[in-house]
């Protein structure tokens, strides 16, 4: 596979509709709008039938200049079709795709309580319940690799096992979802708790939950699908 995309785009045999397209700016916009991303920094993207892969954020672009047809077609073989190349982490988001098969959208950030984090590279312990909304009774943070890699990618995707977030040492975060909504639902909830992880640490190690009470929050998590509060 190549490191890059084509410099020259070649269309996959599939497009993505308008409505897909303008959902996605919502999403990038609504990213903004929420404090986890500044400027043309962080990227999303939405799952497309193969022989596409994904629709995707441009690169470079900020989100309030973008409209919905530079939105980037890109294909599992990082083919692509678009007014623009596509976000630099297109690799990241394809190869969260082709190893989490529920994954549905992706969002990447550099949010700035995630990212105060991942520069600590902290994996986050089970110091909330809320964790377990993640998957588990951490969200880890993956090892360092320099941005736009294969070298992150393969950090990222192992840093996900069993879980829908992680954080990306000395860069930020990515969460993914069912669909745009709910991985934007997920990114925000998750900056919530990285910033109440780095508030309750300027009091001092915080007490954190055991294996057994983490466990029984999952198990209801899994009952319910979604927290009661
Ligand atoms: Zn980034």
């Amino acid at each position: 596979m190549s490191a890059e995309a084509s410099a020259q785009p070649t269309p996959p045999d599939a497009d993505a509709g308008p409505e897909l397209r303008a959902a996605l700016l919502d999403t990038m916009r609504a990213m903004g709008g929420a404090g986890l991303n500044v400027g043309s920094a962080g990227n999303a993207s939405v799952r497309l039938p193969s022989p596409a892969c994904m629709l995707i954020t441009p690169s470079g672009l900020p989100a309030e200049r973008c409209r919905p047809e530079d939105m980037a077609v890109v294909g599992a073989d990082g083919n692509w079709r678009g007014l623009f190349a596509p976000s630099s982490e297109w690799q990241l988001h394809r190869d969260i795709y082709a190893a989490f098969p529920d994954a549905g959208a992706i969002l990447h950030a550099h949010a700035p309580f995630a990212t105060a984090l991942a520069c600590q590279r902290l994996d986050i312990p089970p110091f909330h319940y809320m964790i377990a909304r993640f998957g588990g009774s951490t969200v880890r943070c993956a090892r360092y690799a320099t941005f736009g890699t294969q070298a992150l990618s393969d950090a990222a995707v192992a840093a996900l096992h069993q879980r829908s977030a992680c954080l990306l040492a000395n860069h930020g975060m990515v969460v993914f979802g069912r669909e745009l909504q709910h991985a934007l639902a997920l990114a925000i909830e998750f900056e919530t708790l990285c910033e109440q992880y780095w508030r309750t640490l300027q009091l001092g190690p915080p007490v954190l939950l055991s294996t057994e009470e983490m466990a029984e929050v999952i198990e209801r998590f899994r009952w319910y699908g979604k927290p009661r509060g």
